[in-house]
This record gives C-alpha cells, sequence and structure tokens, in this order.
C-alpha cells in the first residue's frame, strides 16, 4: 500500500479536485489519501477567528465566505447524487463551527484549545468532500488515531499509542481510505489538537510508518523538491534525487515543500517520499530514499533559509574553561520552550552564540540573564545580548563531505559580494553549512550561491547602464546579438537590470528587454540623477552586479567610489576617474582590491585597442615598462592624415567633428586634453605616479585659440589656416608626416607634434587610427606595437563589451 497526501492547493479547486480523483482512481494499489484543508482555509480560520474575540460581528462575512467556499466546492466537485448525503455531514459541522465564533465573539476570549477546535475544521470538511469525490472511498477521522500529548506547551506525537490504533484502525484496508491531514486529539482529554502548521505532511508520514506503506507520495503544486525556495530564486530546478538526509537539512531550514517532522519517520523505517506535483503528474517529481547516489557530481545539492532569525550571545572571559556553562544555557532555554537552531562558539571559549527565532528572543535573554545572575553581577559573564532582524542561510549535500574548499568557495562569493557572515556553523558531518547574515541580505545571498555553486545552469552578471549615446546604444546592440551564444557555449547570462541617460533611468530586477531598452528607457523611464542611480543601485542590493559607465560625466564618475565600497564593479569607457587626481586613482583601485570586485576602463585609451590589459600583463609578469610612445588621439590622426593643400586645418577640424571622430567640442582634441588623460592613465597603469599638471605640452595650435567660446573658435580658427599649412608643406618636402605623440620616457611625460619619416612605426597610420610603442625590459631592442582602430563607437563599445566579461572571468 501507498500513502498520498495532497496540500491544499491539490485540493482548492474543482479543477485540481478532478486531478486528485484521476491520480487516486489510476493506483493499482490500496491507498491511504491524507489531504489539507482547502487551499487557505487554514489561515482564513485563523483570520476570523482572531477577528471574532475582538468582539461583535465583523468576523461573520469572512465567516460566510468560509462556508461559501465549501458548498461551492461541493456542488461543482461531487456529483449530484452524492450531494445531498455529503450536505447533510457537512451542515452540521458548519453550524458547529458558526457557534464557536460566536461562542468566541461573545466571551471575547480565543484559547489555544479553541483556536486549535476552529483550525481543525478545516481538514475534517476537505476530507468529507474529498471522500466522495473519490470512487469508493471510506472515510476515516484522524482524531481517533493520531494521538498527542503536551510537552514544554506544545502537542508532541505519542507514537506507541498512536502505531497501536493506526494499527487497529487499518486491519483491514479498503481501496481508499481518505484522512484528514493535520489534526489529532490529546491522548489524555481527547481534545482536538494538531500537529504544526503543514502538519498534514506529517500525518501521512506517520501512517505509513504504522502501516509500512512501500511509499509516501506528497502532492503539492511544484514539480518537487527545488534547488533553492522558487519565491526567491527563479533560476532553481527541480533535484531528481535527494538522501534523506540532505532533505531533512533542506525542510529543517526552511524548505516549505515538506514539513520537516515528516522524515524522520519514514527515513527510520525507510520508505521513500516521493513529492509530485498534482498540476503536472507526468513530471517525474523528487524521490527522497536511503541510497545516496554519488554519481551526482554537485557538491551542494539545495540551499534553504529562514529569515525569522535572531542571535543571541552571552560573552565574558569569566566563561573560559568553565566547565557546565553551555549545560545550563541550554537546560534554561528548553525548560521555557526555546528551539535553539544554530549554535557556534569560538574555541577560546568566551563567548556562546546561538540562533532562535525572533518570537523567543526577548524570553530567551530573560530566562538566561536570570540564571546567570549570579555570574553577571561579578563581571564573569560581561553581557547577554540578542541581536535581531537577521537571516539564516544553509547549503547542504552529502558530497561535501571531504570535499575540500566549499566553505572557502561559499565565504569568498558571499564577501566579494558585500555580504557580511555574523555567524556560522558547520557540523562534523559536514552535510550542511550554515551561516546567519542580516535580514535584508538574504535575497542577494540565496541568489549569489545558486549562481556561484552552478545550482543554476548559468552564471549571470547584471549590469547598469549608464549613458546610452553612441557607445552605449552601440554596447546594447552588441549586448543583444551576443547574448543567446554566450548563453550556450559560456553560461554566461548578461541581465540589463538597469539603463539610464541624463533625463531618464529604469531598473528592474528580473531584468530589461535589452533590444528595447532605450525605448523603454524613454517610454517608461523616471527622472534621473546621478544621486538616484546610486541610491537605486545600491538599494537593490543585486548579487554580481556591473555598473558600465558609457557617459562623458564627471558627475557619473563620482559615483564610483561608493559603488565599489558596495561591491559594484565597475566598467568604464569615461575617462575622467582614471585620469583624474592620483589619488582617486589609487583609491578607486584599492576600493576595488578590497572588495574584491573589478574597475576596468581599457577603452579609456585606444578604444578596443587591448592596450591597458596588455601593460598589467607585462608588468604582473615581472616586466617594467621603460618608455611608452603612442599616438592615441584619433581626432588628431585624422586631422593630420586629410590635411593637405586642397584641405586647409580648419576644414580638417570640421571634417573630423563631422565625422564623429572628435569630442563634441573639438578643442579638447586639438588643446591635447584628451591626450593628455590617456597619457596619465597609460603612465600610472605602467607604475608611475603622475598628474595631469606633469604633463609637459607642445601644442600646434597656439593657447589663444582655445580661450573663448567654441563659436569663436570656429570664427577665429581659419586665420590660422595659412600658418599651419606653410608648416605642412615644409614637413612634407622633407618627405615626413605629423603626428601628435604622448611619451612617457622613465616617469617623464610629454605630448607634442613630432615629425616621422617613412622609417618610423608611426608613419603609416591611416584614418583615426592608435598605434602605441611598449619598449620594456624584454622588449628593449624591438618595442612592443598595437595598432589598429583607436576611435569610433563600434570598437569602443566592443572594448566595454570585452571589460564586462572580463568580470565574469570566464574564458
Ligand atoms: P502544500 O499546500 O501542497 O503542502 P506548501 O505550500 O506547503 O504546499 O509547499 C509547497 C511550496 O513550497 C511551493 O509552492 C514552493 O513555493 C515552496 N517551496 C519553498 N522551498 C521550496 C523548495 N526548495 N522546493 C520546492 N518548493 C519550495
Ligand atoms: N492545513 C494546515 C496548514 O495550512 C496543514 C497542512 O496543510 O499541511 O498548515
Ligand atoms: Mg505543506
Amino acid at each position: 500500500m501507498k500513502v498520498l497526501k495532497f496540500g491544499g492547493t491539490s485540493v482548492g479547486s474543482v479543477e485540481s479536485m478532478s486531478s486528485v480523483k484521476q491520480i487516486v482512481e489510476s493506483c493499482h494499489e490500496p491507498v491511504i489519501v491524507v489531504v489539507s484543508a482547502l487551499g487557505g482555509i487554514t489561515d482564513r480560520l485563523i483570520e476570523t477567528a482572531r477577528m471574532a474575540v475582538v468582539g461583535g460581528d465583523g468576523y461573520e462575512s469572512h465567516f460566510r465566505a468560509i462556508v461559501e467556499r465549501h458548498k461551492a466546492m461541493v456542488q461543482q466537485a461531487v456529483e449530484p447524487a452524492k450531494q445531498l448525503e455529503l450536505l447533510a455531514l457537512i451542515d452540521p459541522l458548519l453550524g458547529e463551527l458558526g457557534n464557536i465564533f460566536r461562542g468566541v465573539s461573545l466571551i471575547k476570549d480565543l484559547s489555544t484549545k479553541t483556536l486549535d477546535t476552529i483550525v481543525s475544521y478545516g481538514e475534517r470538511l476537505s476530507s468529507l468532500i474529498v471522500s466522495r469525490v473519490i470512487e469508493g472511498a471510506v472515510h476515516y477521522d484522524a482524531r481517533f488515531f493520531i494521538k498527542t500529548s503536551r510537552q514544554y506547551g506544545k502537542h508532541i506525537v505519542d507514537f506507541d499509542e498512536t502505531n497501536k490504533l493506526v494499527k487497529r484502525y487499518f486491519a483491514e484496508l479498503p481501496r481508499v481510505a481518505v484522512v484528514p491531514g493535520f489534526i489529532a486529539s490529546d491522548r489524555i482529554t481527547g481534545d482536538v489538537t494538531n500537529l504544526g502548521r503543514g502538519g498534514s505532511d506529517y500525518t501521512a508520514s506517520i501512517l505509513a510508518t504504522a502501516l509500512g506503506a512501500s511509499q509516501l507520495e506528497i502532492w503539492t503544486d511544484v514539480d518537487g523538491f527545488m534547488t533553492a525556495d522558487p519565491r526567491v530564486i527563479n533560476t532553481a530546478y527541480v533535484i531528481e534525487h535527494l538522501s534523506f538526509t540532505e532533505a531533512m537539512e533542506l525542510c529543517n531550514f526552511g524548505a516549505k515543500v515538506i514539513y520537516p517532522p515528516t522524515i524522520y519517520p519514514v527515513f527510520h523505517k525507510n520508505i521513500p517520499i516521493l513529492i509530485k506535483n498534482t498540476f503536472n503528474p507526468s513530471a517525474p517529481g523528487t524521490l527522497i530514499s536511503a541510497d545516496h547516489s554519488h554519481f551526482e557530481g554537485k557538491a551542494i545539492k539545495g540551499i534553504s533559509s529562514i529569515n525569522d532569525t535572531c542571535l543571541i550571545t552571552l560573552s565574558g572571559m569569566g566563561m573560559v574553561g568553565v566547565i557546565g556553562i553551555n549545560s545550563r544555557i541550554f537546560n534554561t532555554l528548553a525548560r521555557s520552550g526555546v528551539s535553539v537552531f544554530l549554535v557556534s562558539q569560538a574555541s577560546s571559549e568566551n563567548n556562546t552564540t546561538f540562533a532562535v527565532r525572533n518570537a523567543d528572543a526577548d524570553v530567551a535573554v530573560r530566562v538566561l540573564r536570570e540564571e546567570f545572575k549570579g555570574e553577571m553581577a561579578v563581571g564573569e559573564i560581561s553581557s547577554i545580548e540578542a541581536e535581531k532582524e537577521l537571516a539564516t542561510v544553509a547549503i547542504v549535500g552529502e558530497n561535501m563531505k571531504h570535499t575540500p574548499g566549499i566553505a572557502g568557495k561559499l565565504f569568498n562569493v558571499l564577501g566579494r559580494n558585500g555580504i557580511n557572515v555574523i555567524a556560522c556553523a558547520q557540523g562534523a558531518s559536514e552535510t550542511n553549512i550554515s551561516f546567519v547574515i542580516a535580514r535584508d541580505s538574504l535575497r542577494k545571498a540565496l541568489n549569489v550561491i545558486h549562481d556561484s555553486f552552478f545550482l543554476s545552469e548559468s552564471q549571470v552578471l547584471n549590469l547598469f547602464v549608464a549613458g546610452v549615446g553612441t557607445v552605449g546604444r552601440d554596447l546594447l546592440k552588441q549586448i543583444c546579438k551576443q547574448q543567446q551564444r554566450l548563453l550556450e557555449t559560456k553560461a554566461l547570462q548578461l541581465r540589463l537590470v538597469g539603463i539610464a541617460n541624463s533625463r531618464k533611468c529604469l531598473f528592474d530586477r528580473e531584468g530589461i528587454d535589452i533590444e528595447h531598452g532605450i525605448e523603454l528607457l524613454d517610454r517608461e523611464g523616471t527622472p534621473s540623477s546621478p544621486q538616484r542611480l546610486k541610491d537605486e543601485i545600491i538599494a537593490m542590493n543585486i548579487f554580481n552586479s556591473v555598473f558600465v559607465d558609457c557617459t562623458a560625466s564627471p558627475d557619473i564618475a563620482a559615483l564610483y567610489r561608493s559603488l565599489l565600497d558596495h561591491n559594484v564593479s565597475v566598467v568604464a569607457s569615461n575617462k575622467i576617474a582614471a585620469s583624474g587626481s592620483y589619488d582617486l586613482y589609487r583609491e578607486l583601485k584599492q576600493t576595488a582590491r578590497k572588495r574584491d570586485v573589478k574597475y576596468l576602463f581599457e577603452t579609456n585609451v585606444g578604444a578596443g585597442l587591448p592596450i591597458i590589459n596588455t601593460i598589467n600583463n607585462l608588468i604582473n609578469s615581472g616586466d617594467k615598462i621603460l618608455k611608452i610612445e603612442a599616438v592615441v588621439s584619433g581626432t588628431l590622426n585624422y586631422i593630420f592624415n586629410v590635411v593637405s593643400a586642397e584641405v586647409p586645418l580648419s576644414r580638417a577640424v570640421r571634417m573630423a567633428q563631422e565625422a564623429g571622430y572628435s569630442e563634441p567640442d573639438p578643442r579638447i582634441d586639438l588643446c591635447g586634453q584628451d591626450v593628455i588623460r590617456k597619457l596619465v592613465i597609460l603612465a600610472r597603469e605602467a607604475g608611475y605616479r603622475v598628474e595631469q599638471s606633469d604633463v609637459e605640452k607642445h601644442l600646434f595650435i597656439p593657447e589663444s585659440y582655445f580661450t573663448g567660446s567654441l563659436d569663436d573658435f570656429w570664427r577665429a580658427i581659419p586665420d590660422y589656416d595659412a600658418t599651419f599649412e606653410a608648416y605642412r608643406r615644409q614637413v612634407a618636402e622633407r618627405g615626413r608626416v605629423l603626428r601628435f605623440v604622448a611619451t612617457l620616457d622613465h616617469g617623464k611625460v610629454e605630448v607634442g607634434l613630432r615629425e616621422v619619416d617613412s622609417a618610423h612605426p608611426f608613419y603609416h597610420l591611416e584614418g583615426s587610427n592608435n598605434v602605441i610603442s611598449i619598449t620594456t625590459e624584454r622588449y628593449r631592442e624591438y618595442p612592443m606595437v598595437i595598432k589598429g582602430y583607436g576611435a569610433g563607437a563600434e570598437v569602443t563599445a566592443a572594448g566595454v563589451f570585452a571589460d564586462i566579461i572580463g568580470i565574469a572571468n570566464i574564458r
């Protein structure tokens, strides 16, 4: 025989009732069907009781809704021929229930005993209905054979009595027996009691064990036991097989799918549990059994959590080495009915920390202060304090046993995401590591663990993109195009969780459609400001976050420090921060290192060319940069390439602007500022401490042209054409070309115009290309040269994209 338990949602609607009917009727052996109250009814009963106890008739409409729900179910789910007989059983029960509510409202008293009585009607009613839905089913009343006794104010199953009675009641098994779950009765008084919220699972387990069932099936509303709570982790998936130990560890820590006490009885008798979905019966479900398959490679099977956690800490030097302190702590708590679910004590023994539910915290502190009054008076124990608003997370898996590095990896990913572990515990059985964190970090912690232990099929990077001008727009296009491939080949999922320009911003932790991101921003965005961006990103507190700055704004660059400090990586095409004050540059790098996140800005120099990465690789492998010579202004190079006898300087500048190479204000390029910024970044990455003011400038347009407004500049610059053309002609006659070169030479930095002849590597440099030549101790005689497109939205966006992928650390 088998025991099948159907939860509240499984018996909550007419459609699900008909599924239940089909599932049970297709069994080819005797079955005991245990049912919960119709979905949501237990909560409704409790709510109605709470309304009644206030007095008056405010509760009546709630009660009427409960009556209607059951009557409607009878009318719609039960064959007409059986309805009258069923109503004859149900109506008196509903009548009794109405009287009890009336009594509560008149006396304005709701004792535990009365509430236990009230909630019992949920299962009493549902089981009667189910017994008339399934063909040939016989109804049993669990109060006759599930017996409890009181311990520490709780109802505990009396197994001796219960097993005896169950065997007697089911000495002869009908083909289908229907039993209300959850409810029981006190073995001495006979009063109705229950097994605790979610207790129908337990009823089913008790019956399966007492009768030696071949299997216990828990039919619910999900496809099986999942790697994490599917309401929090949307990538959670069904685990095919769990050992009893794994299931027990996960349930004890909040995986609601099975009520925790359910597992022990069947484990003890080695009866497997199968979790199935009433709404999708063909899904294979999850099998929980004794055999633990070592073949499933993953070290951890699942994660669960309790967000109701309070840590209590006893500290004091006088506790060190004293025998019996822990025994007194736990005895005192036990006497007050406080359950402790995590204990942690450092070997120095000068404090002991344990976790209890928030509701138990005040009692726990009070009784402990009382118990240790003497020790506190003489200072042997200095404090007994509670810290509330915490959450406990457990990672579980039998494969963790003897696998080094799991705890290391766990705490590492938490740290990298800015989650502070307040206490932790791992039993020597090594199947569970539990730790306590702030409650508001719970969602992030669960996501990051789920992601990093590859419980998820893919790794996620959550992107906030600021700036959707030419570079930002191209970046989104490239991500959109590449997204599917990255997912398929690298298991990397790029999720856009925020997008902003200077006017609007839009956030969505579930992900914004990248293809239509900019339209969505226009349509649905709300007013944007740098402060708002920072506040939202920090408040969203999402794991594996990357802030991508495709703006040129100093105000956005000013956010990096706080973002890095909150464990958000930064990828910037904006060069303001890296070329700003040296102290700021260093601070950003150090913050990133301290927080174990990345600050990447490869596109600050040479757009998509791998320049900064190359310099880093050289230095990290022990080389020393002696000299760098570079043409890093695409705009200036373009200008020198087009300027000729026919195209005067002023026209060439205009063409560079129109082609989108130059900054919107071309003076920033012409006065060398853009090159100076890039040189400063190169020098710093090469290991030199330099500021922009250290750079010596040799400009080719007199400073006076840069002083007025942009319009003044456009008006005045043609005046300089003739002078420049005369110079250019001389250079050309010497067989040379002009290049604007940035130089770092043993720490000395300089930018200026240089004539190069055809033997020089910078001579052939077409269009807006960049070239950089790096002389190092290893590359001394023949410097390393990197050359190619150095400007343009597409290559810059590609460089930003490469930095983003660099954060995921995939190859
Ligand atoms: P029932 O009424 O059938 O007893 P419950 O609501 O008690 O159902 O339990 C099923 C629910 O448990 C699921 O709908 C799901 O939201 C939640 N749940 C939490 N953690 C897990 C998990 N690890 N695996 C599956 N479900 C989980
Ligand atoms: N109906 C009870 C509850 O909601 C028992 C159960 O469904 O398992 O807690
Ligand atoms: Mg349940």
